[in-house]
């Protein structure tokens, strides 16, 4: 089964939560805090296989979580970081989020992306030692590993792609011109996946080569198979539209040429106007050669190239495959999709839900988001920054709220990595 779409969640590790903890020792009285770090989550990484060529995996699978962090230990150990977890698909496979639609990542070169980050790790007990507070009764939590839905869209890598109706030799030409053995059979819809084979054209000139499964008639409003494989022609340099002119189903040449340009149309304009040559097939079972006359003539007035040939016999192959080598020379190269993803800015966060607390007799603890905007705001080796940041903690009734919960002068207050005596 050939699928080229899915949805997913991905979920990154959370970040571990730093310990609390203090060193314990024979002979040694006091030993200090030695709480460890949380370990960071770990990541939910993309990766190209080049051995994959549909999203069949992901029709079932639609989770992807990586692994949190582990929590910090005593005697100042680190939690392990949490494994990365990698998900492989096939080249030419684009990433968007599925809550903006954006393409966040065109799989298309081989390096990795990193779709979800994991959540840093909370720092233990051990960083927040002063000379005046040597027991600290308090750690970090570790951060939110990130989450999202992303749509997995397989766009094929090819430079020319057959398109026609079904039964036209579509797949008997790229066999013919390739070494790819598509199937091929007499009767509508054999082909339910697109195929792709590399053509040598002459020395040292090659070209892929894509097989798209027949579109019919409405298929660009979803009536049928066509539809969904017309992504896979989106970024083909060039067009091979295949017409059967033998006759043999009773078929008319021009308005079959018709009917596949208004699908390409419907489902994108851009892509009607992609260059196209023209390709007559079935040329050894021609039965009234005025229909082929016309449509050639037809063709030529319309200024396209155009080529008879024969699939089944190989007569004309030649010529079509150095007439594609020639126009692709003159052709951009395989489009790639740029990434437009804008992260979801961070809502601004309110001093309201701050929560301060009294951690240790002496000190203590301002926590939220809120402070942790602020902080990523200012510079605190900055005068200026250091003033701007005081006047939005007085502001925000920060300095009130301890007050009221009975803080004495010389006590420590803890934010974040920052600590600093209170004073009023
Ligand atoms: P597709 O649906 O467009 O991929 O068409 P296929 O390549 O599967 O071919 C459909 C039928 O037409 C098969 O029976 C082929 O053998 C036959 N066919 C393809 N090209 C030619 C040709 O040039 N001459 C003749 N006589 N039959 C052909
Ligand atoms: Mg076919």
């Amino acid at each position: 089964m050939f699928v080229d779409k899915a949805t997913i969640k991905v979920k990154a590790g959370n970040g571990g939560h730093g310990a609390i903890a203090f060193h314990r020792e024979k002979y040694v009285p006091n030993g200090g805090p030695s709480g460890g770090d949380g370990g960071k989550g770990g990541n939910v990484i993309l990766q190209v296989d080049e051995h994959m060529s549909t999203l069949m995996d992901f029709r079932y699978k639609r989770k992807y979580a990586a692994q949190p962090g582990a929590d910090g230990g005593g005697r100042r150990c680190s939690g392990k970081d949490g494994a990365d977890l990698i998900i492989r698909v096939p080249r030419g496979t684009l990433i968007r989020d599925e809550a903006t639609g954006a393409v966040m990542k065109d799989m298309s070169s081989g390096e990795s992306f990193v779709v979800a980050k994991g959540g840093r790790g909370g720092w233990g007990n051990q960083h927040f030692a002063t000379p005046t507070r040597q027991a600290p009764r308090f750690a970090k939590t570790g951060n939110p590993g990130e989450e999202r839905s992303v749509v997995l869209e397989l766009k094929l890598l090819a430079d020319v792609g057959l398109v026609g109706f079904p039964n036209v030799g579509k797949s008997t030409m790229l066999s013919v011109m390739s070494r790819a053995r598509p199937k091929i059979a007499n009767y509508h819809f054999t082909t339910l996946f697109p195929n792709l084979g590399v053509v040598f054209a002459r020395d040292e000139v090659s070209f892929v080569l894509a097989d798209i499964p027949g579109l019919i008639e409405g298929a660009a409003e979803g009536a049928g198979l066509g539809h969904d494989f017309l992504r896979h022609v989106d970024r083909c340099r060039l067009i091979v539209h295949v017409v059967d002119v033998s006759g043999s189903e009773g078929r008319n040449p021009l308005e079959d040429f018709e009917a596949i340009n208004a699908e390409l149309a419907a489902y994108s304009p851009e892509l009607a106007s992609r260059p196209q040559i023209v390709v007559a097939n079935k040329l050894d079972i021609v039965q009234d050669s005025a229909q082929l006359d016309t449509f050639r003539a037809e063709m030529e007035a319309r200024g396209l190239p155009f080529l008879s040939l024969s699939a089944a016999t190989h007569q004309g192959i030649g010529d079509l495959i150095s007439l594609i080598a020639e126009k692709l020379q003159g052709l951009p190269p395989i489009s790639i999709y740029e990434p437009e993803f804008v992260p979801v800015e961070e809502k601004p966060a309110s001093p309201n839900d701050l929560t301060i607390r009294n951690v240790d007799g002496d000190a203590w603890l301002v926590e939220g988001p809120w402070l942790d905007q602020l902080l990523a705001r200012v510079n605190l080796s900055d005068y200026e920054s250091r003033m701007y940041f005081e006047k939005n903690l007085e502001q925000a009734g920060v300095y009130a709220r301890l007050e009221e919960l009975g803080i004495a002068e010389g006590d420590t207050v803890c934010m974040a990595e920052l600590e600093f005596e209170y004073h009023k």
